[in-house]
């Protein structure tokens, strides 16, 4: 192990819009912080496509540009981005010490921004088309569904919220369960089922997405019949939960019945003094990039301000 001695003022923990805002603030604040952005740093939005509904853009943004474009903006400040995974973190002492493979750094703030991710169907298909008709949100994405047909995979809330949402575009939502009772609460299934435009395909699961530059259909397995069929589509909507990005900090830090990072709202901070938490890692509710852009922009005040009132 190799011990950094120098004490950093704020390690920001993962990237995305909060981790990179936060950054920008810090930064500007002359914290000189220091980012742990993570072997996939960017989080969701690298995923997607053309983002239409941060503000600022009236022409739309690509998503991995947009981010390219605030780690830019972080850097210009001075904050020093490392792309490496951190790998261990102990939140019981302080400073507070974080792991970055065999390199040991400590900080008096921590901020973390490691996001929530979607989970997927595991699918080769899936990955190949990912952006390209297939999408992880509705409300970022829906929009280039114009009078087209798609699928929502899944039967919770979120499926359903994203299947009526989906509605204002596209012109035929099937909606495919791999059973034949949704898990979605009451109004949510009404909401859904009274809806014309959605069609239920039950007891269904999704054997391959098919397409080669862009999603043309899917494959189908019914679990109950046995039987094998192929359906056109242009768009397949994955809605089968998130996961919250926390495992490095269960240890150290309380977490809601759902998994996501607590903070003592409206503040972002943790149970842990000096720890502050950002974006879709406690946030399983909105989850937008504006939000938690937001969410960096608050924890990066907090820790300013806790520093200030330890002395720093
Ligand atoms: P969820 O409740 O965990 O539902 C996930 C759905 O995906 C389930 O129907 C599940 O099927 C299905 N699924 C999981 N893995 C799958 C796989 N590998 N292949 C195919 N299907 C799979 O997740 P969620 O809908 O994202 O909701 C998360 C939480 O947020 C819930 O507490 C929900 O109530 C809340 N939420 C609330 C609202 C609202 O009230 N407006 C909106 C969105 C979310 P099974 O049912 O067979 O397990």
């Amino acid at each position: 192990m190799s011990e950094n001695q120098q004490v950093e003022n704020v390690i920001i923990i993962g990237s995305g819009p909060a981790g990179y805002t936060a950054a920008i603030y810090t930064a500007r604040a002359n914290l000189n912080p220091l980012m742990f952005e993570g072997y996939f740093a960017g989080g969701q939005l690298m995923l997607t496509t053309e983002v239409e509904n941060y503000p600022g853009f009236p022409e739309g943004v690509m998503g991995p540009d947009f981010m390219m474009d605030l780690k830019k903006q972080a850097e210009r400040f001075g904050t020093r981005v490392v792309t490496k995974d951190v790998t261990k973190v102990d939140f019981s002492q302080t400073p507070h010490r974080v792991e970055v493979g065999n390199d040991v750094y400590y900080a008096n703030a921590v901020i973390i921004s490691t996001g929530a991710s979607a989970k997927l169907l595991g699918l080769e298909s899936e990955k190949k088309l990912m952006g390209h008709g297939v999408s992880t949100c509705a409300t970022c994405d829906g929009a280039f569904f114009r009078e087209k047909a798609v699928a929502i995979v899944g039967g919770g809330d979120s499926a359903m919220e994203e299947a009526n949402f989906l509605t204002r575009f596209a012109s035929k939502v099937y909606v495919i369960h791999r059973r034949e009772e949704l898990r979605a609460s009451k109004i949510m299934q009404d909401r859904a089922m009274n809806n014309p435009k959605i069609e239920f395909i039950w007891n269904s699961e999704i054997t391959e997405i098919l397409g080669e530059q862009k999603v043309t259909g899917v494959k189908l397995y019914n679990n109950k019949t046995d039987e094998h069929s192929e359906m056109a589509l242009d768009g397949v909507f994955v809605a089968i939960g998130h996961t919250p990005n926390t495992k490095l900090f269960t240890e150290f830090l309380e977490t809601d019945e759902t998994g996501y990072l607590k903070v003592a709202y409206p503040s972002s901070r943790t149970n842990v003094e000096g720890v502050f938490a950002a974006g879709d890692v406690h946030d399983s509710i909105y989850r937008q990039a504006i939000t938690a852009a937001g969410a960096g922009c608050r924890a990066a005040i907090d820790a300013e301000r806790y520093l200030e009132s330890i002395g720093h």
